[in-house]
């Protein structure tokens, strides 16, 4: 058809049911299975071929099927009940934050991507689903919270499989009026728009507005008839395209986001970048207060000191840098905004790197993030250890423990990831607010009195379910393909529900080593094939669309997939996303992650799969470092890293093959006398990992432990005109200016040997040069073992510092002595970035 013109033609809610409107526009719905349920029963293959989305289901459906159930008492009840649930979930006023943090301030959250839902594709992975839930939380712990986001309209990519189990990608134009989005309109009514000059174009910018329970998510926009062609394409896709894109999609984010903020009057006292894609919020912020008369250095310290920069990977593709030429074109023009220098603005990113063999400073998003925020944190405990590891050449003379680098532990949405089977059946044990106590350990405990059998009964339901989708999918796959009747045929008995079942899925970057599990195939056979203990895989996952070597992972598993003794044992689904992975979550009976130690920062997928019940076999890497407690699932490995690759990849395939053959197996069908059985490793798993690693914890550590202390010292940095900042900016400079003139000597006079509790004395010269003494703080360093001790030396007069130091333990102690410049106010005693060691 030659199509001259669309229209849209809104359905007509009998009045009965007018809320169904109201609400498919607030994401409550996405962890709310009831509220689902309403419309997929308007029509079941509508819901399905439409990714479960509520706003096109009801332009979609026919109006005599609303009417039907205008007039159907069952369905009114149900929706009665969700409406209620509905109100009382917004209308609550006890809320966590209510009762914890009363008069906190906003904050203002940016991400690349988000993901909520199926049907709202503009996420990649682990990173979006964090995002998402992140959001969700805040929402249900009432704190006062607005996101910013990409609304990318041909989203990230979907994922099909070619006969040969290669990945294509398709790229579909998402229609707008079918997302539960709305244009954010300004306080005057109009839609809300803001214009950013990205190199030599002003580009302008939709704002649209998406709820998420209580919160809001502001979604940017460049797909306008104001833009040019390429411009309109800015917002096309995550992640898609060249550094050029990236970097023009980084300033959209950074500097449109914030003027989406200002242009909608949102508030934000706290400003958290997930990821260093974020960082050139800094950009715009500055200049603000430069606009308003600061100088660049006391903006800066107002700006950083009210921003947390969340890292979250360790992988160098996953930590942009950009050539100093590329960032010309596209921020040339901000120094003279920010009054400075561009050397004064690339060096707050600049990250020396390895091009072409030469040494060459580019511009890291990571280092500009560390630069731009007075707090920073990775996702996980071992993934805080690593990233000061990582960015401590950005702290010349500090010990690696000393980065100012924390961390929260990850967690993921539970209602969002929680089957409704499983949600019933923990009603039956848990008490009737659970849902809003999920962080709460003890609560947990009553997961004990769960039977073996009320858990064998739920499981077993949603393996059937889980079953039942995967052979639907592959058998939409094999038709597409053009397999044979017998091929297609063959999709009906795919997977067992009596079988082990063993799921594998999330991005297939290299370093999460999908294939690992095959290094051996012949044991894998045995323990796939074995007469009394069988078990089978289930694998899914997108690589990205350039990353070659992820893709031939996904073609590795296809074809041994279709290996006679694999058939129907290991299968492999295409286009994963937020649907897949909840299926496969509450389906499996075990959740597999063999990440090569420490790259996998944190991982959520685990999580999910515990809170409905499958325990984890995996490395100790990430949250499962922390998770595993020796009942609630297996470890890979062990707690350490190898030098040679292979190496650590055959003692990690081989530690999986043994654990399966030697623990889990067993337990799993049947038991070993004295060992746990399956039914208690499955409720430790519930008991332990639901509030842990609940989002809701992982919200409320954000809030204790840097949203309310940064929103405090940001509001001191920033009170009379920036009164405070702009001394620590001064101070800062003196000091700086000053370094190069002071000197520092020590003697120790240390004995061949010592007996624990012994002192030694320590004595220090110092020249301050222009410094205040009383701004320097000199101290001893005892370093036993990798474990610091700092001992202040005291001010003796003249320059002269002195203290016995103790050596409390028997050991092999070194003793240091160095100075640094400490005031009052700062985020941390590094922050001057200056340390002097005798
Ligand atoms: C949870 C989730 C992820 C993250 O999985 P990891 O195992 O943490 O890598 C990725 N994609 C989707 C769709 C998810 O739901």
């Amino acid at each position: 058809m030659n199509v001259i013109g669309k229209v849209t033609v809104l359905p007509q809610l009998p009045p009965s049911i007018a809320r169904l409107s109201e609400l498919a526009y607030n994401l409550y719905w996405s962890w709310t299975p009831h509220a689902q349920a309403l419309y997929e029963e308007l029509d079941a293959p509508n819901w399905e071929r439409f990714q479960h989305n509520p706003v096109r289901q009801l332009l979609e459906v026919p109006q005599a099927r609303l009417e039907q159930a205008a007039a159907d008492p069952a369905y009114l009840a149900r929706y009665a009940k969700v409406m209620a649930d509905f109100d009382a979930y917004m209308g609550k006023q006890d809320t966590w934050a209510a009762k914890n943090a009363a008069g906190m301030k906003p904050v203002a959250y940016f991400s690349m991507e988000y993901a909520f839902h199926e049907s709202l594709p503009i996420y990649s992975g682990g990173l979006g689903v964090l995002a998402g839930d992140h959001c969700k939380s805040a929402s249900d712990l009432g704190i006062p919270f607005t996101a910013v986001g990409m609304l990318f309209h041909q989203g990230y990519f979907r994922q099909l499989f070619d006969k040969d189990g290669w990945q294509n990608e398709a790229y579909d134009e998402l229609d707008l009026t079918t997302l539960p989005i709305t244009p954010a309109l300004t306080e005057k009514g109009e839609e809300a728009r803001v214009k950013v000059r990205i190199g030599e174009r002003d580009v302008h910018v939709r704002i649209w507005n998406l709820n998420v329970g209580r919160i809001k998510v502001l979604l940017l926009d460049t797909n306008v008839p104001e833009n040019s062609e390429d411009d309109r394409k800015l917002t096309a896709r995550l992640y898609g395209g060249n550094q050029e894109l990236r970097v023009q999609q980084y300033v959209l984010l950074g500097v449109a986001g914030i003027r989406a903020l200002r242009v909608l009057n949102v508030p934000g006292d706290v400003y958290h970048m997930n990821e260093g894609h974020a960082a050139l919020l800094g950009l715009e912020r500055t200049r603000e207060y430069v606009a308003r008369g600061l100088d660049f250095k006391t903006a800066l310290e107002t700006v950083a000191s009210s921003t947390l920069f969340t890292t979250h990977t360790p992988v160098a593709a996953g930590n942009d840098a950009f050539a100093y030429d590329l960032m010309d074109r596209y921020i040339g023009a901000w120094p003279a905004q920010l009054a400075t220098s561009r050397d004064e603005l690339y060096r707050l990113a600049e990250h020396e790197q390895m091009w072409d063999g030469h040494p060459v400073p580019t511009f890291s998003m990571t280092v500009f993030a560390l630069n731009m925020s007075r707090a920073a944190n990775g996702v996980s405990e071992l993934h805080g250890e690593v990233s000061r590891d990582m960015w401590k050449f950005l702290y010349p003379g500090a010990q690696t423990e000393e980065v100012p680098i924390g961390h929260v532990t990850n967690g993921a949405h539970n209602l969002t990831f929680t089957s409704q089977a499983m949600r019933d059946l923990l009603g039956t044990v848990l008490p009737a607010d659970w849902t809003e106590r999920l962080e709460d350990e003890q609560m947990w405990e009553a997961v004990e009195k769960l039977t073996d059998q009320q858990l064998q009964d739920v499981q077993r339901d949603m393996k059937r379910d889980m079953i039942t989708f995967v052979r639907g999918r592959m058998r939409e796959q094999m038709l597409r393909n053009g397999a044979s009747a017998a091929d297609v045929a063959a999709t009906d008995t795919l997977l067992d529900e009596n079988t082990l079942t063993i799921g594998f899925a999330r991005r297939f970057a290299t370093y999460k080593r999908a294939t690992l599990l095959f290094r051996d195939k012949a044991r894998l056979s045995r323990i796939v094939n074995h007469p009394e203990r069988p078990v089978q895989f289930v694998f899914a996952g997108k690589a990205h669309p350039a990353d070659n070597p992820g893709k031939s992972f996904i073609q590795e598993i296809y074809k041994i997939s279709q290996e006679p003794e694999f058939r129907g044992k290991i299968v492999i689904l295409e286009n994963y996303d937020m649907h897949v992975a909840r299926h496969l979550v509450q389906g499996v009976d075990i959740w597999l992650n063999n990440p090569r130690r420490p790259l996998e920062a944190s991982g959520t997928s685990g999580m999910k799969a515990s809170f409905n019940g499958s325990p984890n076999l995996s490395i100790l890497d990430g949250w499962w470092r922390e998770g595993f407690d020796g009942t609630n699932g297996w470890p890979i490995g062990e707690e350490r890293e190898y030098a040679d690759l292979n190496v650590q990849d055959d003692a990690d395939a081989f530690s999986m093959y043994h654990t399966l053959e030697t623990d889990i197996t067993p337990r799993y069908y049947g038991g070993l006398s004295g060992q746990p059985t399956w039914a208690s490793t499955v409720r430790r798993a519930i008991q332990t990992v639901s509030p842990r690693f609940s989002m809701q914890r992982q919200v409320i550590d954000y809030v204790q432990k840097y949203y309310r202390p940064i929103a405090e010292r940001g509001a001191t940095l920033a009170s009379g005109n920036s009164t405070r900042a702009r001394e620590i900016a001064a101070w800062k400079g003196w000091v700086r200016q000053q370094w190069p003139y002071t000197t520092l000597t020590a003697t120790a006079q240390l004995p061949a040997t010592a007996r624990p509790g012994q002192s030694v004395p320590v004595t220090a010269q110092v020249n301050p040069a222009g410094i205040n003494l009383d701004e320097l703080r000199v101290e001893a360093v005892l370093n036993r073992g990798g474990h610091l001790t700092h001992v202040p030396l005291v001010s003796r007069g003249g320059g002269t510092y002195s203290a016995e130091i103790p050596l409390k333990d028997s050991g092999l102690y070194s003793v240091g002595v160095r100075m640094l410049p400490v005031i009052d106010g700062l985020s941390n005693d590094l922050e001057a970035g200056l340390i002097k060691w005798a």
